[in-house]
């Protein structure tokens, strides 16, 4: 042991031991940091705790909800009845009885126009493919509405906005085409940005073709609901969202045409207070009724019901 003392704040040693320098040395590790620091190592787009998997945040209210309770909730805030967006599998969940079967899934964009903004289209594509399981913007099943045969097709806003390209387009016509074939009622749950602008001008022949299909739908007499939700715009507001038998849409959906701002920045004048919000449009006809989540289902048999008599 060697005999250590203090003197103004340093240990200085004497006798056999290690000499001062090289304590200095070995002991620097002790104060400088080797390892890369938290910031450094972890990039940022992993810096978030993660705990959504079990809390969410309400967007409306704020109050923190236990993933489970809000599961339960169909995606509806306990506390304020704000409605969180769904993806379209919990969607054919929570509208179909037990199973279903899925058509057209296999349908994938071909890139026609080799487009490329912030990064490649295709790219972007097989990200989102990746990321949902599922190769478009929606899905197509037939099954039952409680014990009701119907077709159904329900869009996922999380596979590029849900927007509508060539295959949305044609899944849709071909969900139509199904429903007069087999005159089963159509029900379509939209959720989306509008005309998927990677595809131009493709994307906008969609909805001149899914009108055209709805024409024939109407000719034949076979029911079609549309279901709007949080948010229902553009090119899909301007066909199939708004040609229903019924259009009914969830509380406080965000639907129209052009956003707000657009809008404002064109005419020049503030917007009223929930301008493009189910309640607005239901107040000036745009709409049926405003229905919530937990009795949609119901609603939509109901509606069959006297639709189909
Ligand atoms: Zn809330």
């Amino acid at each position: 042991m060697g005999r250590g003392r203090l003197q103004g704040g340093q240990i200085r040693f004497s006798g056999f031991l290690a000499p001062e320098e090289s304590f200095t040395r070995k002991t620097m590790a002790w104060f400088k940091r080797e390892k890369k620091g938290i910031d450094e190592a972890t990039p940022p787009e992993e810096r978030r705790v993660r705990t959504e998997g079990l809390w969410t945040k309400c967007e409306s209210c704020r109050t923190i909800v236990f993933r489970k309770d809000l599961e339960e909730n169909l995606y509806v805030c306990p506390k304020c009845q704000f409605h969180f967006k769904m993806s379209a599998k919990q969607r054919l969940a929570m509208l179909l009885d037990g199973r279903w079967t899925e058509h057209d899934a296999g349908m994938m964009s071909t890139d026609p126009l080799r487009f490329v903004d912030t990064k490649p289209y295709a790219r972007r594509i097989k990200d989102a493919q990746k990321k949902l399981g599922m190769n478009d913007a929606v899905m197509t099943a037939e099954g039952q509405l409680a014990g009701r045969p119907v077709v159904c097709c329900a869009m996922e806003f999380g596979f590029i906005g849900g927007s509508m390209g060539a295959v949305v387009g044609e899944k849709v016509t071909r969900g139509i085409e199904m429903a007069i074939e087999t005159r089963q009622p159509l029900i379509v749950v939209s959720c989306s940005g509008g005309a998927r602008m990677m595809e131009g001008t493709i994307s906008l022949m969609q909805l001149a073709k899914v009108s055209a299909a709805l024409a024939r739908m109407d000719e034949a007499k076979v029911p079609y609901i549309s279901v709007l939700t949080d948010p229902t715009t553009g090119g899909v507001t301007a066909s199939f969202a708004m040609l229903g038998d019924l259009n009914i849409a969830e509380p406080g959906a965000l639907i129209g045409f052009a956003g707000p701002r657009v809008i404002e920045q064109t005419i020049r004048q503030k917007l009223p207070e929930g301008f493009q919000r189910s309640e607005f449009l239901l107040e000036h006809g745009f709409l049926d009724a405003v229905v919530p989540r937990k009795e949609m289902k119901a609603y939509i048999a109901n509606a069959l019901d006297l639709l189909l008599n």
